[in-house]
């Protein structure tokens, strides 16, 4: 006999819903971000050299360049790479639709490669079969928070002189080899929407080693414009020249400073997460009907997304149902992603279709995101558990 599940009528595991992400926001947060409303500069003033040095600083980059989003954080990094129409763009199947979008932006293909049927991060072998003269840029992306294989996808950018760029608007936090996110690539891109690692409400930032790079970046970000604001009013000077057309994708001095101030709990809210990623695996290495997806010895994962795939041969459910279950017990599970290539933009513009990336298309099917964020409490990550083990339990066949 099982509990009678909240979708049939019964009682759900809790009484309100537990997201599957949320942003924690401090009064040292609100004191930081009310300091600048009362300075001279609301935008492109001190806060933006300041949160990029402090973001440097804790990646390990030489540089880094605040942006508005991560998906500006992502054109720019193409921009910087100097992509081109006719050029192709590798980016993976299983990701959000921004890591292929931000190649469309320039006038590029993008090329989508399958991933690894365990971790769901880039397979290099699938990368290396799309290779093509026409390939300028590999994407990696850090799904779920785990940083890919960077050893071998940087022996393959490396002998190809294809420029990679780490989409990390996961990843923030997690190391490969002993080495920061953000110091992997030769770009790497960042999201501080408010369910990412650190939140800004909107805001992104990319890193790189390269200052010429740097500098394209900034201009970009500012209309293609040399100098900003800022830095004529400094010298005194109105003059200035726009060698080539940008955006505007500037980030504000009241955003920067939230930033600041966020960037400072990166260690200890990556530490929590991984707390909650370690009683969510185990608990569910003892359970039928699920398996969480696997993590390299060689990184720290930063669990922005706790991944499980549904063992849909032992269930007499499909995934809508166990979410629709889920959600009725009240936990905000959630699905990342619908593998890009099979939006209908990219079926009717670059004739996409299933069967492309098999390994994607079949872990689509399975995957569900459970609640991961770092002021989430034992108690909640419990009422997880007890859902899964509820539900699950039910549609076992
Ligand atoms: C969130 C996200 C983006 C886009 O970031 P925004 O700040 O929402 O524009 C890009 N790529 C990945 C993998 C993301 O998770």
């Amino acid at each position: 006999m099982t509990a009678r599940l909240a979708i049939d009528g019964g009682t759900p595991v809790r009484a309100t819903l537990l997201p599957y992400g949320r942003q924690s926001v401090s009064d040292e947060d609100i004191r930081a971000v009310n300091d600048v409303l009362r300075s001279d500069w609301l935008t492109t003033g001190p806060k933006v050299s300041q949160f990029e040095k402090a973001f440097a600083s804790f990646t390990g980059a030489k540089e880094a360049v605040a942006v508005s989003n991560g998906t500006a954080a992502l054109h720019a990094a193409m921009y910087g790479a100097q992509i081109r129409p006719g050029d192709d763009v590798i980016v993976p199947a299983m990701t959000f639709a921004a890591s292929a979008n931000a190649a469309v932006y320039l006038g590029a293909t993008p090329v989508f490669a399958d991933v690894d049927s365990e971790t769901l991060l880039i397979d290099p072998k699938s990368l290396e079969s799309r290779l093509t003269k026409k390939t300028k840029v590999v994407v990696a992306v850090d799904y779920a928070g785990q940083p890919c294989d960077y050893g071998a996808l940087r022996a393959i950018t490396e002998k190809k002189k294809l420029t990679l760029i780490a989409d990390a608007c996961h990843a923030l936090g997690g190391t490969y080899k002993k080495k920061p996110v953000g110091s992997l690539a030769d770009l790497s891109t960042f999201s501080f929407h408010p369910v990412k690692p650190i939140a800004t409400g909107e805001g992104g930032m990319i890193t790189t080693d390269d200052p010429d790079v740097a500098t394209r970046m900034r201009r970009f970000r500012n209309h293609g414009i040399t100098t900003d604001h800022r830095e004529r009013q400094e010298k005194g000077a109105w003059f200035y020249e726009m060698p080539d057309v940008g955006y505007n994708y500037r980030l504000t001095d009241i955003q920067c400073a939230l930033g600041i101030s966020q960037l400072t709990n990166v260690p200890a809210w990556t530490k929590r997460r991984q707390a909650l990623a370690k009683k969510y695996d185990a608990a569910f290495s003892s359970m039928k009907g699920l398996k969480p997806l696997s993590v390299r010895s060689d990184v720290t994962h930063a669990y922005h997304l706790y991944v499980i795939q549904l063992d849909l041969e032992g269930l007499s459910a499909d995934r809508n149902q166990i979410f629709q279950a889920l959600r009725a017990e009240n936990i905000g599970v959630n699905v990342h992603y619908i593998p890009v290539h099979l939006h209908p933009y990219y079926r009717k513009n670059f004739g996409t279709k299933e069967g492309m990336c098999p390994v994607a298309e079949k872990a689509f099917e399975r995957i569900l995101s459970l609640p991961m964020f770092a002021t989430m409490t034992d108690d909640d990550a419990g009422d997880v558990i007890t859902a899964m083990e509820k539900v699950l339990t039910h549609y076992s066949r």
